[in-house]
């Protein structure tokens, strides 16, 4: 199974999953149906599952017409958000295993951006894995708060923090440049995160945006909201570790 990353809207990556041994593919969080469109009629690929991980229209604008060209693809979404989720056939909770491209995805219920916020998991050969997380997490950063809590967010970071370090992360926005700049500022002695910043700066000069994948060990290595039990982290936000320390994080400016 290969992942392929296609920029759409202004910033989103919609993420196609290809089985192309087997001429089948799988969407997740569709904003714009037009890039998987064209990458399904190119690789003349069917469209057996579309993934949403939330409700926000820049996921799932593009559900309803690559429905209409592939109306026997699945339409994957939480179960929690039933009602605001397009045309959707599976409704899932952490726990539930789905078959996806011959393989089996994990939900994962990581609810802080909207309430009914799932991810997914697909375990890899290697022991790593590919992560599907929508919102919830960027290169440096999580996704905003809009319905969620800083504990409800802390609770669904545990969780991705323990899936093995190797996990590929497929997060759908395209900030990495912007946060890790933000973070390095914040914790200027950080060696890590000076040296995550002048690499994605080289690769910007030389034309090259696209940080995703992200891989978790580097997140654990330098997005402070994945640090909340480092010590030079720690010392600067004047807390004990764990949810103090994350809910300080969410209420800096
Ligand atoms: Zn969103």
């Amino acid at each position: 199974m290969d992942v392929v990353a296609l920029p759409a809207l202004s910033d989103n990556y919609v993420f196609a999953l290809v089985d192309r041994a087997a001429h089948r593919a799988a969407v997740v969080d569709p904003g714009d149906a037009g890039p998987p469109l064209a990458l399904l009629e190119r690789e003349g690929l069917a469209l057996e599952a579309i993934l949403l991980t939330h409700h926000h229209g820049d996921h799932v604008g593009g559900v309803e017409p690559l429905r209409r060209r592939h109306p026997a693809a699945r339409v994957v979404g939480a179960a929690a958000d039933r009602g605001r989720l397009p045309a959707l056939t599976d409704a899932v909770r952490e726990g539930d295993r789905i078959a996806l491209l011959g393989r089996q995805a994990a939900v994962l219920d990581v609810p802080g951006h909207t309430r009914g916020h799932v991810a997914y998991f697909v375990p890899g050969a290697a022991g790593g894995g590919d992560l599907f997380s929508g919102d919830t997490v960027f290169g440096g950063t999580i996704g905003n708060l809009f319905e969620g809590t800083p504990d409800e967010m802390f609770d669904s970071l545990q969780k991705l923090r323990a899936l093995p370090p190797a996990t590929r992360i497929w997060c759908a926005h395209e900030y990495t440049l912007t946060w890790v700049r933000e973070a390095a500022r914040f914790e200027p002695d950080h060696a890590g995160l000076a040296a995550r910043l002048a690499a994605l700066e080289r690769r910007q000069a030389a034309g090259d945006p696209v940080t995703v994948p992200l891989t978790l060990e580097e997140e654990r290595a330098t997005n402070p909201f994945f640090r909340w039990d480092d010590p030079g982290l720690l010392a600067r936000l004047g807390t004990p570790p764990g949810r103090e320390a994350f809910r300080r994080l969410c209420e800096l400016p």
